[in-house]
């Protein structure tokens, strides 16, 4: 059997007011939830010619950004059937061609989800993905109370991709005139079309609301980095110790350019190493007249925000310092708290632990203090 000719079109002109702001592009797993939607939806399909509807305003902004990944963008309609007959109308496929339609609020469907829907719209001329409606469902009277309990075992949600021979739409259409539909499938149900239900990963998540994207970012595999950092000083009388951006009163201090925050300093290389951002030398160099004696909590803001630009939030930190002296249990809450302020993270995400060199070495011989740091880091929920 050949395959049948394929075109996709994915509906993005919606306005996101149940979401506030442009859901379509929340992060979700490292990307956009648009950009998601759109490689899922290709992906068993690769050469299929493609459209993107989206608002007017947007046009030419979603133009420089997809048209070179070879998908055409048009200007969506006012309601989402007149999107879809813009993305149609662009393709103009042939009657026998298989129409996919996606929700750019979709960014999770599988490849063999699209593939079934495809094959079954071959079969029947109209398809669509459904989920199990798995709660009891009620109808409710207009005042709130429950009028009745609806049976659900022959009940579905209706997902997307949904798919349709050409010609299956193009009579539809002309049949139902001016009338509202929901969906297509729901279009050519009530011209009494027969439309495959095809049962679909329960993940295929529109998103609508803000906690959406946390449910279906489960879908994606987890994308974690580390970075490590370690830092050594030596001691110098006469300055303060600062470690962890607290200061200890009393205790010998560290020599260096800055403040000598090992810890600090430390953390702000596994943070640069984390996300490929180069190391703390290079931003701040010590032949910088501009960085003597400052605070090194500048050196982490900056570390943190360079992190952000590049996709990147730091998710933990755990840092051991490694000193004969001073102690640092007293301190060791006043640290967490100073280091998850910096990174942006609840004292909880954040460790510091001490060890001795039990009098061996440059540390047991105290004449300095070691400090290593393990960051991980995921990518930003939002841009
Ligand atoms: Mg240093």
């Amino acid at each position: 059997m050949t395959q049948p000719e394929v075109v996709i079109v994915v509906v993005a002109a919606g306005s996101s007011t149940r979401f506030g702001g442009d859901k379509l592009e929340a992060q979700v797993g490292g990307r956009s939830v648009l950009e998601r939607a759109l490689a899922a939806v290709r992906a068993p399909f690769p050469g299929a010619p493609a459209v993107l509807v989206v608002r007017a305003e947007h046009l030419e902004e979603a133009r420089a950004r997809w048209q070179p990944q070879g998908v055409r963008v048009v200007a969506g309609g006012a309601q989402r059937l007149d999107s879809v007959k813009n993305g149609f109308a662009a393709l103009a496929p042939a009657d026998d061609a298989i129409v996919v339609i996606h929700d750019g609020a979709r960014p999770f469907v599988p490849a063999d989800d699209v593939a079934r829907v495809v094959a079954a719209a071959s079969d029947t001329g109209a398809a669509l993905l459904v989920a199990p409606v798995v709660d009891t469902v009620k109808r409710l009277r207009p005042d709130g109370t429950v009028e009745t309990t609806v049976p659900r075992d022959r009940l579905a949600r209706a997902l997307t991709p949904q798919a349709f021979r050409a010609g299956v739409l193009r009579s539809a259409w002309e049949a139902a005139g001016d009338t509202f539909w929901t969906d297509e499938a729901a279009l050519v149900e009530r011209q009494g079309g027969a439309v495959a239900a095809v049962h679909g990963d329960v993940r295929n998540v529109k998103v609508t609301n803000p906690d959406d994207l946390a449910v279906v970012a489960g879908a994606f595999p987890r994308q974690t980095r580390v970075g490590q950092g370690v830092d050594v000083h030596p001691f110098a009388a006469g300055r303060p110790l600062w470690l962890c951006g607290v200061e200890l009163p009393g205790e010998t201090g560290l020599a260096g350019h800055s403040d000598a925050d090992a810890a600090l300093h430390a953390v702000t290389d596994a943070v640069l190493g984390g996300c490929g951002c180069g190391d703390i030398g290079e931003h701040f160099p010590p032949s910088d007249e501009r960085w003597r004696n400052v605070p090194s909590k500048i050196f982490l803001r900056h570390a943190v925000t360079l992190a952000a630009q590049r996709g990147w939030r730091v998710t933990g930190c755990d840092v051991t310092l490694l000193a004969e002296a001073p102690r640092i249990a007293p301190h060791r809450a006043a640290m967490r708290a100073r280091l998850a302020e910096l990174l942006d993270l609840s004292p909880d995400d954040v460790t510091v632990t001490a060890t001795t060199s039990v009098g061996m070495g440059f540390v047991g011989r105290r004449e300095g203090i070691a400090a290593l740091a393990v960051v991980t880091l995921e990518p930003s929920a939002h841009t």
